[in-house]
């Protein structure tokens, strides 16, 4: 059943928002109005996420609103940033309601793990997209950036890297496996779950950081490209979650493709020699899964080492729109 766009609003994005004095007047108005805190520097992202190019045509409705949210949170958490709102522009084929009811339900899902309030946005006809922009909060000067890195640094990721890539070269058929073998691995992609205890955590102890939404080689390069540096990463160290360890003792080569590919939403940063100890105490208290993989050098490449300490070719680097391959 198709819904009109003022009930649509009202029903499906417009919900009571409780504990937010800084938010005015959220949905329902011409604009929404918020008084942002004088003692806090202001963070803003906006991520688009396009049918068939960011989640394929299968992905369900619940999936696809929580992770349209999940990929702005990704990119809070690289800055250190606690989220304080976010808007919605909402692009539809059709306005049917069981779509809508799911989108939203995981788009609250997420939203109301971080109490964050969705404080207005904007409703279209066309080919399914979904922008989200989204604002957080950071102490002056704390913000985690992609520059600061310096040679001797040590080089961690959180979490486990490619899980992602490989659900969707099972669900693409491209692997002689069967995607219902590993619901793990669908997980990661569709409902990630985006680090921002950690991103926050992090403040004071890290130089530098950045989500890993392109893949691990080419998001540290950024960092790379940023500080003015290098890297060596460590074969032997890379994190890979038990599902992916399963198929890499068939696919031994696909670990290329588990660093090269995109949509982890985990954390790479990069911490001094005397901060380690810093780290080491604040991961273990607050259990987080923190893994080193290499380090920072002045030289100013990425090198991937073996176990021996020789160089091992890594092959291609993270997807991006508009390259020559992709067109
Ligand atoms: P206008 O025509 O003045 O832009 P809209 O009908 O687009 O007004 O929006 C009316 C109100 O509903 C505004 O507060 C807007 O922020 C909000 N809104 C519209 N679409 C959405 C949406 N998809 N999610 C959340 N709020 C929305
Ligand atoms: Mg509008």
């Amino acid at each position: 059943m198709s819904v009109p766009e003022f009930e649509l609003i009202q029903r499906f994005f417009t919900r009571r928002i409780q504990d937010k004095p800084d938010i005015v007047l959220g949905v329902g108005d011409d604009a929404a109005l918020i008084s942002p805190s004088a003692d806090q520097q202001l963070v803003i992202a906006i991520d688009t996420l396009v049918k068939g190019v960011h989640f394929p045509d299968t992905t369900s409705p619940y999936d696809i609103g929580w992770k349209a949210l999940a990929v702005n949170l990704s990119d809070l958490a690289a800055m250190g940033a606690d989220p304080t709102w976010f808007t919605l522009a909402l692009t539809l084929p059709e306005s049917t309601e069981t779509w809508l009811t799911e989108f939203s339900r995981g788009l609250f899902d997420l939203a109301n793990q971080y109490n964050l309030p969705l404080i207005g946005g904007d409703t279209t006809r066309g080919p399914l997209t979904i922008t989200i922009q989204i604002a957080g909060a950071v102490p002056p000067g704390q913000a985690l950036l992609r520059a600061g890195a310096a040679p001797g640094d040590h080089i961690f990721v959180s979490g486990s890297l490619g899980d992602a890539t490989l659900a969707l070269q099972l669900l693409a058929g491209e692997l002689p496996a069967s995607v219902a073998d590993y619901p793990e691995l669908l997980a990661h992609l569709n409902r990630p779950q985006p680090r921002i205890a950690e991103g926050r955590a992090l403040r004071g102890i890290a130089s530098c950081a950045i989500d890993v939404s392109d893949g691990l080689l080419a998001d540290l390069q950024h960092i790379l490209d940023a500080s003015g540096c290098g890297a060596e990463i460590f074969q032997e160290s890379l994190p890979f979650s038990s599902a992916a360890r399963q198929l890499l003792d068939r696919f031994p080569e696909m670990w290329r493709a588990l660093i090269s590919g995109g949509d982890d939403y985990q954390l790479c940063f990069c911490v001094a020699p005397e901060n380690i100890a810093h780290l080491k105490q604040m991961a273990q208290q607050y259990d987080f899964d923190f893994t080193e993989i290499g380090r920072i050098c002045a030289a100013r490449e990425l090198r991937c080492l073996d176990a021996t300490g020789k160089a091992v070719d890594v092959g291609a680097r993270g997807y991006t729109h508009f390259a020559e391959e992709n067109q």
